[in-house]
């Protein structure tokens, strides 16, 4: 049988078969994923091919066989240093919620967040949330934002999860996919689904702050099924995005507007920093890059990996 991983403890795993039944799992002997060391061979949203098997009145599913990842996401693990959590797998788009105050997202954030989203290999859809809290001005900044990061290719809405603008076209953009919310603290996720799907309450949520920083408790990730045939990936504690190591060199290509231009940079292996002739710091010199952008770009090129990490993950 093939299904879908819902659920995982650790050593069990609930998957959902084809025949939209739900089966308790388990894996027999080792094993192992290529190119990938991790706690767990397993995680939310892979593809797994299982036998049932019936010991006295009891029947169980043996995993046998995991089907290769479109994408995953992982963290560090707590204990083991050299070794990764995958937090869940097979992502059909991550929406990223923004808020520009209560509480403030900057754009610094954003742009990490995507350029993560862009190393998964993710689409990215940014929700600018709250619009029916915002004075005149801060409109004007929304749009602005939004602007920025269509042109750079990311699809992009301004929605109220209180009051209800917008959210059908979130419902339209889940439709017959495995998506995920992610954004700090308070932006209005637990709202949005809510609305999206009375009674569906978000664990994101419910881990306090200090806590997730204090602790780096063990989270496991859930699958739900929504009632429009859509599907939500919830990650306790987890509100940001793991961090995929990168070269520093490889960063550039994940700002897809930068990466456009890098061909027509003297160097091939231009960093945009102080290098002659180079077209990303002419773009920006002409107005068509962002600074906003163009800053946190090297920021992250001469930022520790391991802050950033932190602040993705448990902000
Ligand atoms: P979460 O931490 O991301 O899950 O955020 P919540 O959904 O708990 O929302 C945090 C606060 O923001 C709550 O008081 C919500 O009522 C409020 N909120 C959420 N969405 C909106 C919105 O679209 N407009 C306004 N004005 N408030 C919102
Ligand atoms: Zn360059």
């Amino acid at each position: 049988m093939i299904g879908t991983v819902y659920k995982s403890t650790g050593s069990w795993y609930t998957v959902k078969a084809r025949d939209g039944k739900f089966y308790e799992c388990r894996i027999k002997g080792k094993f192992r994923i290529k190119g990938i060391k991790s706690t767990n061979p397993i995680a939310v949203g892979d593809k797994v091919h299982f036998k049932l098997e019936t010991k006295g009145d009891e029947t169980v599913g043996v995993i046998h066989k995991i089907e290769e990842r479109q994408n995953y996401i992982i963290r560090k693990s707590v204990n083991l240093s050299k070794q990764v959590h995958i937090i869940a797998a097979n992502l059909d788009q991550v929406f990223l919620m923004v808020t520009l105050n209560n509480p403030t997202t900057f754009t610094s954030f954003i742009d990490r967040f995507l350029v993560t989203a862009e190393a998964y290999d993710i689409p990215a859809i940014l929700l600018f949330n709250k619009i029916d809290a915002y004075a005149i001005e801060e409109r004007a900044e929304v749009a602005y934002l939004m602007d920025l990061y269509k042109n750079i290719g990311y699809t992009v809405l301004e929605i109220s999860a209180k009051e209800g603008k917008n959210t059908h076209l979130v419902k339209e953009l889940m439709l017959n996919k495995v998506s995920m919310f992610s954004g700090h603290s308070g932006v209005g996720k637990s709202t949005l689904v809510n609305a999206l799907e009375p009674g569906l309450k978000l664990k994101t949520a419910e881990i306090s702050e200090q806590h997730a920083q204090g602790q780096h408790t063990t989270t496991f990730a859930e699958m739900y099924d929504l009632s429009f045939n859509a599907q939500i990936i919830d990650t306790p504690g987890i509100r940001g995005f793991g961090i995929v190591e990168m070269e520093k060199d490889e960063i550039g290509d994940y700002f897809p507007e930068f990466f456009e231009l890098k061909s027509e940079c003297k160097f091939n292996n231009c960093l945009h920093l102080d290098e002659p002739k180079c077209a990303v710091k002419e773009a920006l010199d002409n107005d068509e890059v962002s600074w906003s952008r163009y800053r946190s770009y090297v920021q992250m090129l001469t930022e520790d990996v391991d802050a950033n990490y932190r602040q993705d993950i448990y902000k």
